[in-house]
């Protein structure tokens, strides 16, 4: 049998976003992914859909897995002809066992290649502004393990040689046994009074930073319930300039938000929160059901000709439309001469990356604000009109295109279905005070949302309600919701641009 191929992948300190382009590829082709508590299970998006993901070593079939057993299922998953991507928190080869793992597949002649990550012990200068190389004050840094401390066999460290060190240490997996680390240095000679920093969940929105003096830093971080996973700095670059660290100080950093929208359009959502900083809570509301395989819509496409104007409303109407075109072998050049319009920026994004430019994007938010505009832009009397949109939009627009004596064919692209979230994890959180936002992106949403939770639980609750436009808070209103902020721009960016600007007064 033909021999697979194991690719050793380290998946950077967490933030989804900073493993490597290699890392990404490796990932997109991998039949079997083996990854490690470390990494981010958010990094399943850039793996196939039929990929075989395996999570290890928390548990395989509710058992503990050793590095054997780890071994072993890596032999055994190439040995069937399987292209595997073993990955791993940081990078692969700082303090993870990878020579172990090269050994038995080169026994085993499985043939392997090693793709490096960014360490978490690096990845702490970038993103707290404590830089481990300083021309002044530390012109080497040494990365030590900590765990080994506490070990009764010989130990490998040099504990005089760290004492005296004349720059930067910094500990791995050291949290465990941060009060000895500190003694057994003070005990070799270093000062009470050198720095100290920890900083734990390094690139996460979650990241904390607790410093003290060696002498109080394990102290400290009990007080501060501070644990693993933390890298531990000691030496003058613990206690540098704070001002340097920009992550923390994004306005919606650590901020949990929640967003409300259908999985897609939720994932969508993270990763711009993820970019500000923010901590984002995904909870599905609904769920965009196409219905181009239906034959209405197959009747409109297979005589698609004459329109004079073609209409999309949303960014899922364009996306769902082009989807059925490819399927059906078909391309843009359906459109023929006809002019195209789009409701909001976002719509017209989405159309751009199928190479369409819209000749009509008013920047408005509702569909009867668009026909008013549409009407005094153009002359419509007796021009045929294709609206492809959501099946539960209002008939408002079709009236008032109609009244313009346009001759109007409605057509329904997707719908949107009720879908059940995590609700008793939700209500949870909110209850406890652990939200900090709750964030509406169409009515549908906020009927989604109502629909699984209780109006009293965010009514009393600390989390506040931001609303992409002025329907939506409408409908929130109706519900009986206060509204703390509506964007002014009625766009995701737009949405949180209006809650940083909270944090910003
Ligand atoms: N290969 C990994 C390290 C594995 S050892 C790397 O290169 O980063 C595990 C230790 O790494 C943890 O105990 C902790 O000290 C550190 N670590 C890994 N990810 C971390 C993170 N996001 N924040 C803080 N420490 C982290």
């Amino acid at each position: 049998m033909e021999k697979g191929f194991v690719y050793l992948v380290g998946a950077g300190p967490g933030r989804v976003d900073l493993i490597t382009v290699r890392g990404t590829e490796v990932l997109k082709k991998a039949d079997c992914i083996i990854y490690d508590k470390l990494a981010n299970p958010a990094f399943l998006r850039f793996t196939r859909a039929d990929a075989e993901i395996i999570h290890v070593p928390k548990r395989i079939g509710g058992a503990s897995v050793t590095q054997q057993e780890i071994n072993q299922l890596l032999v055994e998953k190439a040995t069937g002809g399987k292209i595997v991507a073993r990955l791993k928190g940081g990078d692969p080869c700082m303090f993870g066992r990878v020579a172990e793992e090269l050994a038995v597949l080169r026994e085993a002649g499985i043939g392997f290649e090693v793709v490096p990550g960014i360490t978490a012990g690096i990845a702490v200068s970038a993103y707290t502004g404590i830089m481990l190389t300083d021309r002044d004050y530390s012109s080497q840094v040494v990365f030590v393990t900590g765990r080994e401390a506490e070990g009764k066999r010989q130990s490998n460290i040099d504990w005089p040689l760290l004492a005296t060190f004349p720059g930067t240490i910094v500990f791995y997996m050291g949290m465990g046994n941060l009060d000895s680390i500190a003694k057994k240095l003070i005990k070799n000679g270093m000062s009470k009074d050198t720095p100290a920093t920890v900083v734990t969940e390094v690139t996460f929105p979650t990241q904390r930073i607790v410093k003290a003096t060696l002498a109080e830093i394990s102290e400290t971080c009990e007080q501060n319930k501070v644990g693993p996973p933390a890298i531990i700095v000691i030496g003058t670059a613990a206690d540098s300039d704070t001002r340097l660290d920009w992550f923390m100080k994004q306005p919606l950093f650590g901020k949990n938000i929640v967003v409300t929208r259908d999985a897609a359009g939720n994932a969508e959502f993270a990763e711009k929160i993820i970019a500000r900083g923010g901590n984002p809570v995904q909870f599905e509301t609904f769920r965009i059901k196409p219905l181009t395989g239906f034959n209405e819509f197959l009747r409109v496409l297979a005589k698609f000709t004459g329109y004079d104007w073609i209409i999309f409303t949303s960014g899922n109407g364009v996306t769902i439309f082009f989807e059925a075109l490819k399927s059906l072998g078909k391309d843009a050049r359906v459109f023929g001469s006809a002019k195209i319009a789009a409701i909001g920026s976002q719509t017209a994004e989405k159309l751009s990356r199928f190479g369409i430019r819209a000749d009509f994007v008013p920047s408005v938010f509702t569909s009867e604000e668009f026909g008013k505009q549409l009407l005094n832009f153009v002359y419509l009397l007796d021009k045929k009109v294709l609206l492809l949109r959501s099946q539960i939009a209002s008939n408002m627009l079709v009236e008032l295109l109609e009244k313009g004596g346009a001759v109007v064919n409605d057509v329904a692209v997707y719908t949107a279905v009720s879908q059940k979230g995590e609700s008793d994890r939700l209500v949870e959180k909110i209850s406890k005070g652990e939200v900090d936002w709750l964030t509406f992106a169409s009515p549908s949403s906020v009927n989604g949302f109502f629909e699984q939770i209780d109006i009293d639980v965010v009514r009393f609750a600390k989390a506040k309600i931001a609303s992409i436009g002025p329907v939506t808070s409408e409908r929130l209103l109706n519900l009986g919701v206060n509204v703390d902020v509506t964007a002014d721009e009625h766009t995701l960016d737009g949405l949180l641009s209006a809650i940083e600007k909270i944090y910003k007064l």
